[in-house]
């Protein structure tokens, strides 16, 4: 199980999600990924091996990032399928439109797949969360909704999941959820943040949300809302960061 970050606002999308994946490197992974959504574009940049390795590939192809409006990263610890590019994160589903970085395993992704290719579902990886990504876009189909897609797939799934979710229509918003693994959204003006671990975002601010199981949170700029599997919303308070990860971030420990 290893790392996400999110993150919506005016900074540079890029080097926030690198910044924070960076932060994250201590958990362990096999590949890395990031999506911008750019100018209405999904755009996906993933390497095997090191974080460096993709951050090399973005350098490579700079001239294709315009001014991305929020961006989702993962770096991955491989349970279904190898660790190759094909399987890091993010995953998309037959468009392109939507993707999805996860932590943790779909249980029931056999089942979920096998009905999911009835509907014309294409996969490309070896992966269990492709299914999430094909999963939300089936859903989609039928809210035109981000949030309320994303609530009606991850009811539907059985076992871990922490996720961050974007679509191409709703350049400025982030959809995460979780059950059995880490989230927390990091608080701020005018820009938020989502990170599986504080050091991904203690840099940016000391206050956040944490997700519980079983939470959906849909997050712009300027706003969060959090809302349980009936889609309601629900009051979460924003919580102050310990002290002591403050001075660390700030004293450049690493991890
Ligand atoms: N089960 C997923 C995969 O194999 C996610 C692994 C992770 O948590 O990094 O791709």
């Amino acid at each position: 199980m290893c790392g996400i970050v999110g993150y919506v606002g005016e900074k540079n999308v890029c080097d926030v999600l690198l910044n924070g994946l960076t932060k994250l490197e201590y958990r362990g992974y096999d590949s890395a990924g990031i999506s911008l959504c750019d100018k209405g574009e999904i755009k996906i940049f993933k390497a095997k091996g090191k974080l460096q390795n993709l951050k090399d590939t973005i350098d490579a192809n700079k001239n294709a990032i315009n001014v991305p409006s929020s961006g989702i990263g993962h770096i991955r610890w491989a349970t279904h399928g190898a660790a190759t590019l094909e399987n890091a994160h993010p995953h998309t589903c037959n468009c392109g439109s939507l993707v999805v970085v996860h932590n943790g395993i779909v249980e029931n992704f056999k089942e979920l797949k096998e009905f999911l290719q009835t509907k014309g579902c294409k996969f490309r990886s070896q992966t269990d969360t492709e299914i999430i990504a094909h999963l939300i876009a089936y859903k989609y189909k039928s809210s035109c909704d981000l949030l309320s897609a994303t609530i009606d797939a991850v009811k539907e799934l059985e076992g871990a999941y922490a996720i961050c979710v974007m679509h191409k229509n709703e350049p400025e918003t982030l959809v995460c959820a979780r059950k059995n693994a880490p989230l927390l959204i990091g608080v701020s003006e005018d820009e938020n943040f989502i990170a599986s671990d504080l050091a991904a975002l203690i840099e940016y601010t000391n206050k956040a949300i944490y997700l519980d199981d079983d939470e959906v949170a849909k997050v712009t700029p300027k706003s969060v809302e959090v809302f349980d599997l009936n889609k309601n919303k629900i009051s979460k308070p924003v919580e102050d960061l310990p002290y002591q990860a403050q001075s660390i971030s700030k004293l450049g420990y690493k991890h």
